[in-house]
This record gives C-alpha cells, structure tokens and sequence, in this order.
C-alpha cells in the first residue's frame, strides 16, 4: 500500500492521464492530445512543451493580479511554515479578522460582515442558507421560496444548480431543490447588437420578477440571486436600469437580492465590485476567484447589518448558524488574500479595468468584420465574442476556435459559440493587440 502511495504503480509515467477524470472537459479528447500548464508568470503560462501562452482568461476568472506575484508568493510560504491550519469553529486565528475587515471596508454599507468558504458554490450556498435563515430569524419563515434566472451560473452545488439556468449544468441531476423559479434571461442581441458596456434595451426583463411576485406571492419569496454580469453563459450584460429595478422590486416586497460577484468581484468591471460599478447595493454578495487572485481556493460571502445582526440574539453561548466549513479562513487563503488586497491596492489593480477598458473595447470591437462573428460585448475588462454556430453542430466552432488559439499561444475561453475573455487586470495595451490580432487570424481560418 505504501508502494503504491509512493506512486510505485508499474506502468505510471506522465503521460497516463486516465485515472484522472477532468472537470468541464472533454475527457477523451483532451487525453487524446493533453494541453498541459507547467509554470506561470505574470500574463503568460508556460506550457509542457515549452511554449509561451499569453492568458486572456486570467486563469480562470480569478488570477487577476497577474501570475506569481512575488508578495503573494512569499505570504503563502511564510505562512504555511508559521501556521498549517487552525479549526475555525468555536477557534480561529487572527488573519481571519484582519481579512473581513479590510474586505469590510471595500464594501459600501450596510455589507459589514464577511463569512468565509472555498469556492464560488460555496458561496452560493452559504449566500442561499442565510437568507432562507434569516427570514426563520425574522419571523417570517414563509419565505422559503428563491428566484434565479435561466442562463445563470451558480456553480455547480445543488443549491447553485437549481437557481441556476444553464440547462446542461441541471439536465443530468435530477430534481435539485423545490420551490425555485426562474427570470428570463436578458440576453437579445436583436437591437443590441455590438452594444459597448451595457446594452440600451431591455430593461423590461426586469418586470419579469414582478411576474414572479405575482405568481408566487411576495410572502413565499426568500431572494433572488443574479450575477450582475453573468459570465459563464458567455457574457450577458444587464440592460440599462435592469439591476436597479430589481432592487427596487425586492424592496418593495421584502425579497433579499443576492449579488453573485465571483467574477465581477475585485476589478474586473473597472470598479472594485459591481455594486460600485452599477451603484446597486444588494443584502449578501458572493465572491471567490479574484479574492486571493486563484492562488489558493477562497470564497467569502458578504452579508449586511440587518442579516447578521437578525442572527445576533438569544443567549450568546448558542451557536447562531449551523453552517461552515473545516477550510473555512484556512490561514493560507486568509495569507493569501491578505497579499493579494496589498498587490491589488500597490498597484491600483481594483481600478486599473476602467482605465484600459476604453483600449480594450476598441481592440475588440476591432473583430467585427471577422468571419462568422454576430456580436462583441464588452464591460471593464470583459469581452465576449458570439459566432455564428455551425448547422447542426453547436458548440463546435467556438471549441475549434479555442483549440486553434492555443496552437497560436493565446488563452481564451468559449461557452456555447460564445467566446469569452477576461484577462488579467494588468494586461498592457501590446498584449491585448497581441490577443485580438491572433484571433482575427484564428477566426478568419474558422470553417
Ligand atoms: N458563481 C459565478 C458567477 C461563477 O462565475 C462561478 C464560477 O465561474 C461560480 C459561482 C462557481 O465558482 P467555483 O467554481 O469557485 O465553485
């Protein structure tokens, strides 16, 4: 058993892949032709046959200060010789405090409180409990019911999937949580096309959560959950006022609004949240990623005075939520975070978005006339490129496109046909030309 521990497996060499079974791949086509990453340095990786790939993914919507940043680097060595882990229930360490505090202060009010998790579908679910938690507290545990929207991306958690929209993320597991609804989507590219930043039409869509309401009656609605910008379902941009109407409707009917920032979180959007950027304030707030820039998983959950402070009763040697994770402020993401919130503020990273957006949107809008292509979307350091599927095989351009990227030594991402882009925040004005132009080659060469 020890042999085997060891890796003394007869037969085991790098390049016998099949043990692993890969998350979100093509399993069988990856381990046919494996793209692997051996090492990364501020916007590039180095692949394992030693070529050089500028990342125009940022990992994957979260390295954004860049890769191996020496601060963050030192931080999370220094502290895995100083302190490994410390149990973060009924215990905890002092990093932890230091952390909802700075990140506390990031935060426009009433969002104060910060609860710790591992991921962004941690998040979710941690955002999704507490609210249904908080209604209990508050005596009103009618509202049981949460609203999310078709094409969201919750992760991949029960909770997260149900409120989620994406159809293929749900189809192979069953039932998932009852007493979920769902908005329309916002995405229309009919009268949007090519839009810059956000698109003019559609603020409608909202008044689809007054459908809801309706239907459902506001005293069995716990929350809404919406990202401010979904990315995952390739890009979707909220209309202009969309996002304050829905605060406006969950005001006035008691509904919580539950921002999922995981990717517009920590400077992508030009702003440090999408909460400064659309000047909407919701009840909790969920990121992950960016937070220690993907260095080591973290998620952390914003909540506001009222959510927490409704916790905050009885006798105070009660525990108030049963809820937390054996990582939850794990000391290396808290030393993690700690350094990245320094990078970050050294470097004016939480900023930087919106003074290279205006260079950004006209590189991308530079592939207008690229073959196949039926919109570019963009907002902060965000674009998104939809082509044209090809008859009777979704997806499959896009992929090709990717696959056709990377021989070229960039990093992109595709959803659907929807190429999508979110490089990291210190990406310079060559290196996004460098991007674009590579890909009007990739596009242009697409069947
Ligand atoms: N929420 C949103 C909006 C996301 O974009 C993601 C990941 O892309 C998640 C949640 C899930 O995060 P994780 O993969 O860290 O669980």
């Amino acid at each position: 058993v020890n042999a085997l521990a060891r890796g003394e497996i007869a037969g085991l060499t790098t390049n016998n892949l099949d043990a692993h079974w890969m998350p979100f791949t093509a399993n069988r086509q990856f381990k046919k032709d494996p793209r692997l990453l051996v090492k990364a340095k501020d916007m590039h990786y180095t692949s394992a046959d030693g070529r050089q790939i500028l990342d125009g993914t940022a990992g994957l919507w979260c390295c954004n200060a860049g890769h191996g940043r020496q601060k963050i680097v030192e931080a999370v060595q220094n502290q895995v010789a100083e302190l490994d882990y410390a149990p973060p229930f009924q215990m905890a360490h002092p990093k932890s405090f230091e952390l909802a505090a700075r990140l506390a202060a990031l935060m426009p009010d009433p969002l104060n409180h910060l609860f710790f998790t591992n991921s962004g579908s941690e998040s979710v679910e941690t955002a999704l409990k507490m609210a249904l938690a908080y209604h209990k507290a508050n005596g009103q545990a009618s509202r049981t019911r949460l609203i999310g929207r078709e094409r969201g991306y919750h992760g991949v958690n029960f909770g997260g999937i149900s409120v989620g929209g994406m159809v293929a993320n749900r189809k192979q597991f069953g039932t998932m949580l009852a007493g979920v609804d769902h908005m329309r989507h916002t995405h229309n590219i009919a009268g949007n096309e090519f839009s810059k930043g956000v698109p003019k039409n559609g603020v409608e869509y909202a008044e689809d959560l007054m459908r809801m309401v309706q239907l459902h009656d506001p005293s069995t609605i716990a929350a809404v959950i919406v990202e401010p910008v979904a990315g995952s379902a390739g890009v979707i941009l909220p209309p202009e006022g969309y996002l304050q109407r829905l605060r406006e409707i969950c005001d006035e009917h008691g509904i919580l609004l539950i921002f999922d920032e995981v990717i517009t979180g920590f400077g992508r959007l030009g702003t440090p949240f999408a909460v400064d950027y659309f000047g909407v304030v919701p009840d909790l707030v969920t990121t992950a990623k960016g937070l220690t820039s993907g260095v080591v998983p973290m998620g952390a959950v914003y909540a506001s005075s009222k959510i927490y402070d409704a916790f905050m009763t009885g006798p105070d040697h009660l525990i108030e939520l049963f809820h937390g994770y054996t990582y939850s402020a794990h000391p290396l993401a808290c030393a993690a975070a700690l350094a990245t919130l320094d990078v970050y503020a050294d470097d004016e990273l939480l900023t930087r978005g919106a003074r290279i957006s205006q260079y950004w949107e006209n590189a991308l809008h530079s592939l207008r006339d690229c073959k196949h292509v039926i919109d570019i979307r963009n907002i902060g350091l965000i674009g998104a490129i939809e082509l044209e599927p090809m008859a009777g095989e979704p997806t499959k351009r896009a992929f090709t496109a990717f696959l056709k990227a990377y021989e070229k030594n960039i990093l992109i991402r595709t959803t659907g046909d929807i190429i999508a882009m979110s490089p990291p925040l210190i990406i310079s004005e060559d290196q996004i030309d460098e991007l674009t132009g590579t890909l009007r080659g990739v596009l242009n060469a697409l069947d």
